[in-house]
């Protein structure tokens, strides 16, 4: 094992395990409470970044290797995974009233997804410990990020789903070349089946819920936007962040926090979650304190924040308040402005990427963010995710019969013929 990693705890007791592990979850409070958590010496961190300084590292997320739970020999530099470009949208913040706006753009991560984070650490840490087979149960991104990751790894991978998921993630899963079972029932029982099976025959469970290795992947986007910032004036006031597990928010506040803990940032940002209207657990739990009695299972045109159980909602819940975090919830014809309000700044986002923004523009409109404050919103996963979510966004083309004087009508007051001769 490397250096700087110490082992991991327990959240729910406290119970500390050596760098051995079990790398799942607490022998004592079980699947549910027992969500360990990694631990390393930051100290020795520290010094290793002291002598091969950050700026000198690959362009990669791996440069955080040291913050990883991976021996060295295990670290995937050839998987270019992370360091997505940070766009200043500063025609947009303008149009929002807003000091600055940063766009994340996760979509460039190798699957177009945030999920790479997790799943390419994932992937190389199944091959650390020798495993035959990885599996997970998912509706989308992290299923495709794992089938991408296990195709690069030549490792078998089978992923459950039930059978909601938009085309272009099913299409990429299959491309894959994963062994895709659609299980007739609720993802509550694609995700206990695929528990099941990964106990029964040996797989490698790649799932955020149990798996404290998936979250230190997911990590390493709240680290970047920490050592990125120094380009765009420092830490940002807010970072904005969709909420379907809860894990992705949790996961990034980690790692903002340990880049404060290290002294890369000299403050925290504030953070602001958003879910989509009518499914919006973590909202309640952020005020109530538990999980809403009443199921909420409405509709959403995000189907990678259509979560109406959140198995991270605790992790949530804590990284919130201690961000001095709000909840805001979006609904469909917000997520569709924002897919075109992003688009037009040349950032492609699918429906929960954009939704961050539509909640951003929500929180200045309550008076939550004021237009002296400078933002960052995580765009999590492109718009090829769910073209058909996007035609709905971008509209229709102009059909016209091929003829110049008819298109010189067509394109009046549309501002691309000034100046025309
Ligand atoms: C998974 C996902 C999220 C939310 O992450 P959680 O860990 O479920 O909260 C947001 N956006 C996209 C595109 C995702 O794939």
């Amino acid at each position: 094992m490397m250096t700087t990693l110490t082992g991991l705890k327990c959240v729910t007791c406290g119970r500390g395990f050596g760098p051995d592990g079990p790398w799942m979850t607490c022998p004592d409070c079980g699947p549910d409470d027992g969500i360990l958590d990694v631990q390393y010496d930051l100290d020795a961190v520290r010094a290793a970044w002291k002598s091969t300084p950050l700026a000198d590292r690959p362009l990669t997320h791996w440069r955080y290797h040291e913050l990883l739970p991976l021996e060295s020999s295990a670290i995937r530099d050839d998987w270019t995974v992370g360091w997505t470009p940070v766009i200043d949208a500063s025609r947009l913040a303008k149009e929002m009233g807003l000091k600055q706006l940063l766009l994340k753009d996760e979509g460039r991560n190798p699957t177009a997804s945030f999920k790479d984070r997790a799943s390419s650490v994932g992937v190389a840490h199944a091959l650390q410990l020798n495993a035959n087979t990885i599996a997970c149960a998912s509706t989308g991104n992290a299923a495709t990020s794992l089938a991408g990751h296990a195709a690069l790894a030549g490792m078998p991978c089978v992923i459950f789903v039930p059978h909601t998921a938009p085309e272009p993630k099913l299409a990429q899963l299959l491309v894959f070349g994963a062994t895709v079972i659609a299980v007739q029932g609720s993802y509550d029982q694609a995700y206990q089946l695929c528990s099941q099976a990964c106990e029964k025959f040996g797989w490698y469970n790649r799932n955020c819920a149990i798996n404290p290795v998936l979250v230190e992947g997911k990590k390493t986007g709240g680290l970047e936007i920490a050592e990125q910032s120094a380009s765009f004036g420092g830490v940002p006031d807010w970072v904005a962040v969709s909420v379907g597990d809860g894990c992705t928010i949790a996961a990034v506040w980690k790692g903002l926090s340990e880049m404060h803990q290290l002294g890369v940032i000299d403050r925290l940002p504030r953070l602001l979650g958003v879910q989509a209207k009518g499914v919006a657990p973590i909202a309640y739990a952020l005020k109530h304190g538990s999980m809403p009695t009443k199921l909420q299972d409405g509709c959403t045109v995000a189907d990678s924040i259509n979560v109406a159980v959140p198995r991270n909602w605790r992790k949530a819940v804590n990284a919130l308040k201690q961000a001095n975090g709000v909840v805001v919830s979006v609904d469909d014809d917000q997520i569709l402005d924002a897919m075109r309000a992003s688009g037009r700044h040349g950032v492609y986002a699918e429906p929960a990427a954009a939704a961050a923004l539509a909640g951003v523009k929500v929180a200045i409109e309550d008076g939550i963010i004021s237009g002296g404050d400078r933002v960052l919103a995580m765009v999590t996963g492109s718009g090829l995710k769910d073209t058909r979510a996007a035609i709905r966004a971008g509209g229709e083309p102009i059909k016209i019969e091929p003829n110049l004087d008819t298109l010189a009508t067509a394109l009046k007051g549309r501002g691309v013929t000034d100046g025309a001769g």
